[in-house]
């Protein structure tokens, strides 16, 4: 059985550790390069993606994890995890020493930080994941406002005017998936039940 790590350097790691252990999955927290070569798929939590971007390069991981990923490793990104997982940040966080958040990036796909964020700062949505009614909890959630060719979408929200597209909240690239939103804090084990079979190279 393939082993998933989950990056543990900052944000809601322990609740993606425990849906995959509920599902009976073999987990690995992820603090250092030794544990990112012990496991076969990776998945980035949510939390603050400037954050999770800074720690992952001073504790060395961030070239493998990119490297990895190119490789072709199976990785999931739920949030800031997203954002990580985006090859390009539209709205990225600047540190006061000019510093430019950086992703591991992946998905062709452009996202924009706290997108939901300005009108509702957290809500919820009963979505369609690949033919699965799920509730989805958004929290200062990232959009995928430009997605390319190779991208799935998989999910989507109503956008507010008529007749204009939904705005994009779950998308797959290969072995990449990547959700705006938390499916660790709710009960609902979808989002993880598929990611295990895209380890398995059954999804
Ligand atoms: N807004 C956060 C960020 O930019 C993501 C929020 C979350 O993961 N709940 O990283």
């Amino acid at each position: 059985m393939p082993k998933i790590g989950v990056l543990a350097l900052q944000g809601d790691f322990r609740e993606h550790l425990a849906s995959l252990q509920r599902l009976g999955q073999e987990t690995l927290a992820v603090r250092t390069p030794e544990d990112l070569a012990a496991v076969d798929a990776l998945v980035i939590p949510g939390g603050e993606s400037s954050v999770i971007d800074r720690l992952s390069r001073n504790y060395s991981l961030a070239e493998p994890i990119k490297q990895l990923i190119a490789d072709g490793m199976p990785a999931y990104g739920s949030c800031a995890g997203m954002i990580m997982l985006a090859d390009r940040i539209e709205n990225p966080a600047v540190s006061s020493a000019g510093a430019v958040q950086q992703s591991f990036g992946g998905i062709d796909m452009t996202v924009r930080r706290n997108a939901f964020g300005r009108q509702v700062d957290s809500f919820e949505y009963q979505l369609d994941f690949l033919g699965k009614n799920l509730e989805a909890v958004f929290i200062r959630a990232p959009e995928a406002v430009q997605v390319g060719p190779d991208v799935q979408v998989i999910s989507t929200v109503p956008a507010e005017g008529d007749g204009e597209q939904g705005r994009i909240v779950a998308v797959r690239q290969g072995n990449l998936l990547a959700t705006s939103f938390h499916p660790e804090v709710t009960g609902s084990t979808a989002i993880h039940e598929f990611f295990i079979q895209l380890t398995r190279g059954d999804a």
